[in-house]
Formats: C-alpha cells, structure tokens, sequence
C-alpha cells in the first residue's frame, strides 16, 4: 500500500471515529412512554355530546380529529357534536366536515357543494371528509354507478385544491370486502360485512370493482397533485405496502391513516418485519395515527367501560409502533422517537390550528 494512501485511509478513518462519537444515539420510546407523549388519534368518530371523554382522552395526552361521514349517522348529528365539542377544547379537538351528494343530479350540484364546504370550513371544520357512498352507492340518472373521477366533482375537486383544504377520502373498501368469507385476512371484516351486507361486494357484482374504486381515487390525485389528500384506512391498499409506495411516490399530496387496518399492518410484518418497518421510516411524513374508534350514548356500555376499551386499545398499539413487545405472536416494529412523534402527532399537528377563514 503507498504511504499516501495509507495515511488518506487513517485520516478517514479518524472522521468517521469522530463522526459516530458525536452523532446521537437513536431516540425510542418505552411502554411507559404512552401516557407522556403527545399523540392524536386522527381518525376518530365522536358521536357523543358527553365532554368527558375529551377530558379522559387528554388524561393520555390524546388530541382528537373526527371525520364527518355521509352515512348512517345524519350529517347536521354529527356536525352538531363536532362544532360543539370543537368549541369545548379548542386545540385538542378538530373535525372535518362532508357534503351530501343527494342533489348530484340536479343542476347546480358541483356550486351548491363549494357552498357547503365552505360553511363547513367557516364552522370550524379543519378539511372535507369524503366516502365510499360515492363508487358504491351514488348512480347518475340513468342508473350507473359514479365513481369519484366523474366531471361532476371536477369544481369540487379545484376548488379543494386551490384553497388548500385538507380532504380525507375513505374510498373503496379493504380488498376483504370482494372475496368471499374464507379468503377475508381479517376476522373483523367477515363480521363487520355480515352485520353491513349492503357493503358486501361480494354480493353485489354489479357495483364497480375494487380496482375500478382505486384507479378512480388514483385519478383524482394525478389531475391535483396540490391536493392535500389523506386516504383513510391505508388508503384502501392495507393488503400490501408495495401497492401503497407506489402510490405515495406517484402522489405527492397522498398520505394515509392506518385507522382499523392495523391488523393488516401486523398481518405483513409478521412475514416481512423488515419491509413493514422500513415502510414506516420511509414514509414517516405521509401517515398518520388513527383508530377508527367511536365514542356515543349506547345504553348498557358505562362511562368507564369505555375508556378502559379505548385504553387497551391505543395501548396496544402504541406497543405495536413505539416498541419490540410481542403481543399475540406480533413483534412491535420499535419505531424510532422522532419518527412515533411524527405519526401520532407531529404529521396531523396543523388540523388543530385555526385557519384564517374560520375566524369569527
Ligand atoms: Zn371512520
């Protein structure tokens, strides 16, 4: 070896030396972490004028965003709770609003609608919610099935794009929802279809297809790249994390929440640990934390039974994500701190700001 190559080699060598000494340790979280770091659960159906459970909810250091959905709850129900409990915590709660699609029809449909969001936005609303009503329910007057890319929602769709409103788009339905019960991956969904048949697809071959569903949300996002859009549940993708990185590179404005796909998540990194945690890291600004769960006046289901249910269940999770515990035969992925920030509050942070257009 030359003598200057080798004192070349020495030199780096020492840099490195220097360089690993001084870098910081990676940052994780521990089990007892859970009830000291902030989080949001961004997905999150409070359906309850009861107060409390935002007081319990803050207990944990728990912001909430519920998204407003055209189903079976009525819209102004649900807006009601939202702007009331919006006003009860400002800070630790957000919600985003929807418009029905009832007048889709009738002349008009794309300006009444601006019109909706924008009062939706005026009452407090963080971002606009749309649903799988629309690809799997809404026809046009000659009885065909609309899927979310129709021109109809082409004004819609500029003007959420132009004025940065934030959209969360449950569109389509996990894969399960197209196979028959013993192919489903998750045991949940063989019940949640049996108790929603109209959902079922299955059943209903005439409804457009799960990859009709997708490439029709895929549409939407590469006609407004600006659009800031979160795709509930994974995005409807939950089966497989190839699926969503290509969507996530394609996409800019694309993120997802894992709300009720979480045992998809666990599903995949139990056969590919690896895979699902360098997912995790690498798209570590575009997810967000979310459950799915719900809060509301059930008759026989206390108070405190509640909670103890919402806290095993965020508990779980947080072990899932935060650290290496293994629970039922999962490994949890120990994502690093900063990256846990991110998911469960840093990335959903801006929903809890007042936006300028909300000022009264
Ligand atoms: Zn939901």
């Amino acid at each position: 070896m030359k003598k200057r190559n080798l004192s070349a080699m020495i030199f780096r060598m020492t840099f490195m030396v220097m360089f690993i000494s001084c870098s910081a340790p990676v940052k994780y979280y521990s089990a007892a972490d859970f009830g000291n770091v902030p989080k949001t659960d961004a997905h999150f159906h409070y359906l309850t004028m009861d107060g409390r459970y935002m007081e319990f909810a803050s207990s944990l250091k728990f912001s909430l965003l519920t998204p407003i959905w055209d189903g079976e709850v009525p819209i102004s129900d649900q807006m009601k709770v939202c702007v009331s409990i919006h006003d009860s915590f400002p800070g630790r709660y957000a919600f985003f609003g929807t418009f029905p699609v009832d007048s889709f029809n009738y002349p008009g449909f794309a300006g009444k609608t601006i019109d909706r969001i924008r009062k939706n936005i005026a009452a407090g609303a963080s971002g606009i919610k749309i649903w799988k009503n629309i690809g799997m329910e809404l026809k046009d007057k000659n009885g065909k099935y609309v899927l979310i890319d129709d021109p109809a929602f082409e004004p819609v769709f500029n003007y959420l794009e132009e004025n940065r409103i934030p959209v969360i788009g449950h569109l389509g339905e996990p894969k399960d929802c197209w196979l028959p019960e013993d192919r489903m991956s998750d045991p949940s969904d063989v019940t949640y279809y049996r108790n929603n048949p109209k959902y079922y697809m299955y059943m209903h071959p005439e409804v457009p297809s799960y990859d009709q569903q997708i490439q029709a949300r895929d549409n939407i996002l590469r006609k407004h790249p600006h659009l800031d859009f979160t795709g509930a549940h994974l995005g409807s993708l939950e089966w497989s994390v190839d699926e969503l990185s290509k969507r996530l590179d394609a996409y800019p404005g694309f993120r997802v929440d894992l709300a009720a796909r979480m045992f998809h998540l666990q599903r995949q990194s139990s056969i590919d640990y690896n895979k699902i945690r360098n997912f995790m890291i690498k798209y570590q600004d575009r997810i967000l934390y979310g459950t799915d769960g719900e809060v509301h006046d059930i008759e026989g289901l206390t108070f405190e039974r509640s909670c103890d249910n919402l806290r095993r269940g965020w508990f779980g999770q947080w072990l899932y994500l935060a650290t290496d515990s293994v629970v039922n035969n999962v490994k949890g992925l120990k994502l690093p701190a900063s990256v846990v920030d991110k998911i469960y509050f840093k990335n959903a942070e801006r929903y809890f700001t007042i936006r300028k257009d909300q000022l009264k």
